[in-house]
């Protein structure tokens, strides 16, 4: 191995400046060259890259976002595009990528390798939705910002003897929804593994009134059959029978741009010196994350067909805790 590249991918995260840095440090201290490709399989496909050397990424860790910046490339999508994103890398004389990114990044990563270029994906995404790392990177750090959302509104419904509505984001999976419901004390927690009525959560709202209650805080994942903008809709339509106003706030990208904490830190540095150790020992076409206690590097086809498991049986605690 001489020359390799690197590109973030997809929804950015807090941390991915960490798990850069960390490719770019254990590369140069490998002795090869890495190269950090701008906006995700975008650069590859218009070959836009740059070498990068230790000092390049000096004063980044602490920073939130991603200092390659990052894209949705729906070019990469087709074959035509993946076979021109191959000849950028190997008219370079590059001979492996590392991807840190989501699911979708991934299944492109995946793609690449099944086209007979060695790929590494590293684990990052705010939704945890990837299989293959119970944890991912920036995930921790959007909780974060979510509690400090919540522990706010929650002093304001106090104050007013309101309900709030707080749309936390992860697209199809719950999983934000659910940590920052618990961690944030939330009476209801709505999330997209789970059917949820309107009039259920009227219910449970007024019953948590019974139970003296002074204010409700409900969070709801954005990708919930009804998410907030429906539930507001839905109980504004029908004010006068249910009796209850829902202040709706939707965290949306807030909850990205933060800057990453101890653990995306920590998570991004060893995952993104796990990606390089990966490709020095010719392992390839694997996602490195972090399972248990150690990082893990899994097979990128069972990654791209395997679903993550939600422990929706959190929501039945959630529920005995907002008692
Ligand atoms: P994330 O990685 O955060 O899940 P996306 O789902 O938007 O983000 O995916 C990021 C990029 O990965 C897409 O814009 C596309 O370039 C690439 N990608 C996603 N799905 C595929 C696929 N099935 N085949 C090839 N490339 C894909």
């Amino acid at each position: 191995m001489k020359r390799i590249a690197v590109l973030t991918s997809g929804g950015d995260a807090p941390g991915m400046n960490a798990a850069i840095r960390a490719v770019v440090r254990t590369g140069v201290d490998r002795g090869w060259e890495v190269f950090g490709v701008s906006r995700g399989y975008l650069g590859l496909v218009t070959d836009n890259m740059m070498p990068l050397g230790a000092r390049d990424v000096s004063n980044i860790i602490q920073q939130g976002g991603t200092m390659l910046n990052s894209s949705r490339c729906p070019e990469f999508r087709t074959e035509d595009g993946r076979l021109k994103a191959l000849g950028s890398l190997r008219r370079r004389g590059i001979d492996a990528l590392i991807v840190i990114g989501g699911g979708g990044s991934q299944t492109g990563a995946y793609a690449l390798s099944q086209m007979d270029y060695p790929v590494v994906g590293v684990a990052s995404t705010i939704d945890n939705d990837l299989y293959g790392s119970e944890i991912t990177i920036g995930v921790d750090t959007a909780l974060n910002i979510a509690l400090e959302a919540i522990d706010r509104l929650k002093v304001t419904a106090s104050s007013h003897q309101r309900a709030f509505l707080v749309e936390v984001m992860g697209r199809d999976c719950g999983y934000l929804a659910l940590m920052a419901g618990i961690a944030g004390g939330a009476e209801l927690v709505i999330i997209p593994e789970v059917k949820t009525d309107p009039e259920i959560v009227a219910g449970e709202l007024r019953d948590a009134y019974k139970r003296g209650k002074g204010h409700a805080l409900i969070v709801v994942a954005e990708g919930a059959q009804y998410n907030a903008q429906k539930l507001a809709h839905y109980f504004q339509k029908h004010h006068e029978r249910l009796g209850f106003d829902l202040r709706v706030t939707t965290l949306g990208h807030v909850q990205r741009g933060g800057a990453p904490g101890a653990f995306d830190r920590l998570l991004g540095t060893r995952l993104g010196a796990a990606a390089t150790a990966c490709l020095s020992e010719g392992r390839d076409g694997v996602l490195v994350g972090r399972v248990g206690e150690v990082t893990k590097a899994t097979p990128l086809a069972e990654v791209v067909s395997s679903k993550k498991p939600l422990d929706v049986g959190l929501l039945d605690l959630a529920r005995v805790l907002a008692k």
